[in-house]
C-alpha cells in the first residue's frame, strides 16, 4: 500500500480509470498511455501519472500500460479482487432495488436485509428473505458482514449507524440523507442522487442564464 496518504479525490479518479480501462478492453485495446487515459477520463495526463505514482510505477516510459495489467493493479489497489459481504437495513423502496441489483457482480454479496416493518419481514427477495431488526448483530458477526448499505429514513440513519458499528461492521454507503458519526476505523461513504441534482441544476441554470443575458 502506499506510504504516503492518498487523497479522496485520487481514490475517486482511480474507479473513473478503472472504468476507462473497463471500456477500452471491451473494444479490445491493449495498451495504453497516459494520454489516452487522461482524455477517457476527462483529467491531465500529468494527473493520471501523478495518481498512480502514489501506488508505484505500472507504465514504461514510451510503452504506456498494459491494459489488463493496470486494470488488475487498480481492482487489487481499490480491493475490488475480493468478495464484500453486505447488509443492507431499511428495506423500503431503495433498499429493495439495491438488493436486488444485478450490476452487484462477484465483488458485492448480499447476505442479510433488515426492516422493522412487520410487512415486510418474510417478503422473499431475489438474493433472500428480510429479517427483523433484532437479527442484525448477530447477523453480522455469523455471516461476515463486512459493510453496511444504510437505507431507511434520515431520522433513523444514525441509530441503525450504531448498531452497526457496535456489531463490527468495517465500512458504511449512506444512502439516507443524515450525516452520521462513527468512529475513525468506520469509513462512511455517503451517496445522495438528490445532491448531484442540485449540483446539475446549478450548471443548468447558470447555462439558461448566460442564454438569457446574452
Ligand atoms: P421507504 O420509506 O420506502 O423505506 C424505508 C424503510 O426503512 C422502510 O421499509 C422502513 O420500515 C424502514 N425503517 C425505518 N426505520 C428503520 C430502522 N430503524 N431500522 C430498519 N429499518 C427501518 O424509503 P426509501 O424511498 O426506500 O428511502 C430510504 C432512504 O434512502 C431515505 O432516507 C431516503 O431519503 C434515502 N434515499 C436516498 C437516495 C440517494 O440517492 N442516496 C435515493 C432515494 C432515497
Amino acid at each position: 500500500m502506499a506510504a504516503e496518504r492518498v487523497p479522496d479525490a485520487t481514490v475517486s479518479r482511480l474507479v473513473t480509470y478503472l472504468r476507462v480501462l473497463e471500456s477500452l478492453e471491451r473494444r479490445g485495446v491493449v495498451r495504453t498511455s497516459s494520454e489516452q487515459l487522461a482524455e477517457e477520463a476527462q483529467v491531465t495526463a500529468f494527473q493520471v501519472r501523478k495518481d498512480l505514482a502514489y501506488f508505484g510505477s505500472y507504465g514504461t516510459r514510451g510503452v504506456g500500460y498494459s491494459v489488463p495489467l493496470l486494470k488488475r493493479e487498480l481492482r487489487n489497489i481499490l480491493g475490488l479482487s475480493r468478495r464484500w459481504k453486505l447488509a443492507i437495513v431499511g428495506m423500503g423502496r431503495l433498499g429493495q432495488a439495491l438488493a436486488d441489483y444485478p450490476g452487484l457482480g462477484e465483488v458485492f454479496e448480499p447476505v442479510g436485509f433488515f426492516d422493522v416493518d412487520p410487512a415486510k419481514v418474510g417478503k422473499r427477495l431475489s438474493r433472500g428473505v428480510i429479517e427483523p431488526l433484532a437479527n442484525l448483530e448477530r447477523a453480522v458477526s455469523e455471516r461476515g458482514v463486512e459493510i453496511g448499505l444504510i437505507a431507511v429514513p434520515a431520522e433513523a440513519a444514525q441509530e441503525v449507524a450504531d448498531r452497526l458499528v457496535r456489531a463490527g461492521i468495517k465500512g458504511i454507503l449512506n444512502f439516507a440523507p443524515a450525516v452520521l458519526e462513527t468512529p475513525p476505523h468506520v469509513p462512511v461513504e455517503n451517496v445522495d442522487f438528490l445532491a448531484g441534482l442540485a449540483r446539475l441544476t446549478y450548471f443548468v441554470s447558470r447555462n439558461v442564464g448566460e442564454e438569457w443575458v446574452g
